[in-house]
């Protein structure tokens, strides 16, 4: 039979976990780029029993090119003051990040700009190859050193890369929001203390939005194709919208903050402000799982078109890890304005069929 981490287990290495981003020594951000990487898997593929999980160093490098791809612009938000210069943000206290240099040049020498696009070209495999490099000898080396000394809680190295310890990828599953949360945090913090950025961050405090969310020039792409490919008609209520469409994040954005394709949905401003940060009841989970099987096709362009990842497998073991939670927690799923129900196991049910399904 499975065996599961006590509560006691999960609390003890939130614990260490916090000591790590307050005692460890963060000249880079990689460790934070490491610990999120870590996470995302760990819900993409990892379990809630204590059974320790295999991570490729590709793999990890991966998360890496997506999470740094967005940082190696320029950084600007529209609205330029005037004590500020255009400019790449720097991610360490000394030279040029490597992980950054790498993407940048891919970029240039391939003429691409969007990441959904890169995945495409032959020549990425060799980007993979050199930002596992940097990762295995940077990050994945240090990132367990506290105060001095070296406390391997995390994981251990193998042969292709790294194993979780047994429990560790059920920790990072119930602690997905939270470690995304404290490790933006301090991925910014690192920012904004870098002197070399204060010229180009000026007065304005968008970094957020600019470090991890879809830009909008993005989302704007994905907002009038789905529009196209649904006639307007948004995804909850059924109705026609007949001002400008909202695009939301089915599964919330701030569960589980980072955009696939897939997890968006059309919807009314009204009906998207009152759903906010709930997740949807068993009816919007069956639509769905129907729309995003039917127009696979469709999405997958729409995902290219907007320069944003597809990922079918991934979004569905989101939905599935964000509707356990929802259900271990006691939480409420919203129905319609004013109206909720309760999450029930069904909701998992409905996700591992299709899970099978697609297997
Ligand atoms: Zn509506």
């Amino acid at each position: 039979m499975a065996q599961y981490p006590s509560s006691d287990q999960h609390l003890a290495f939130l614990v260490k976990l916090q000591r790590l981003l307050s005692e460890g020594d963060f000249t880079a951000t990689y460790k934070f780029a490491l610990l999120m990487a870590l996470a995302d898997i760990a819900v993409g593929r990892g379990h809630d029993d204590v059974r320790p999980l295999d991570i490729p160093m590709r793999d990890i490098a991966e998360k890496f090119i997506d999470y740094y791809w967005q940082q190696t612009m320029p950084y600007s938000s529209g609205l330029k003051s005037a004590d500020q210069t255009t400019g790449i943000l720097s991610q360490n206290m000394g030279t040029t990040a490597k992980v950054v240099s790498d993407i940048q040049k891919f970029r240039n020498a391939n003429h691409i700009d969007s990441i959904a696009r890169a995945k495409q070209f032959k020549a990425f495999s060799k980007l993979v190859t050199s930002v596992a490099q940097t990762v295995s000898k940077q990050p994945v080396t240090y990132l367990q050193n506290i105060a001095g000394g070296t406390d391997p809680f995390v994981y251990d190295r193998s042969a292709i890369g790294v194993q979780l310890k047994p429990g560790v990828s059920s920790h990072l599953r119930k602690f997905h929001g939270l470690i995304q949360r404290m490790a933006r945090d301090r991925w910014i913090r690192h920012i904004k203390s870098n002197k070399r950025n204060i010229p180009i961050l000026g007065q304005k405090d968008d970094l957020h939005s600019f470090l991890f969310e879809t830009n909008r020039n993005a989302l704007g792409i994905v907002s009038k194709n789905l529009s196209k490919l649904f006639s307007k008609k948004c995804f909850y209520c059924g109705g026609r919208i007949n001002d400008t469409p909202d695009v939301d994040h089915f599964i919330p954005f701030s569960m589980y903050g980072r955009d696939i394709a897939q997890n968006f949905v059309l919807a009314h401003g009204a009906c998207n402000r009152s759903k906010s940060d709930i997740l949807a009841a068993k009816r919007h989970v069956e639509n769905w799982l129907q729309q995003i099987t039917r127009y696979q096709d469709n999405i997958s362009q729409i995902a290219l078109d907007a320069g944003v990842i597809s990922d079918q497998q991934t979004i569905l073991s989101v939905a599935k890890w964000s509707y356990q939670q929802g259900h271990e927690a006691g939480a409420h799923a919203w129905v319609k304005k004013g109206e909720f129900e309760r999450i029930g196991n069904l909701h998992s049910q409905v996700i591992t069929t299709i899970l099978d399904c697609s297997d």
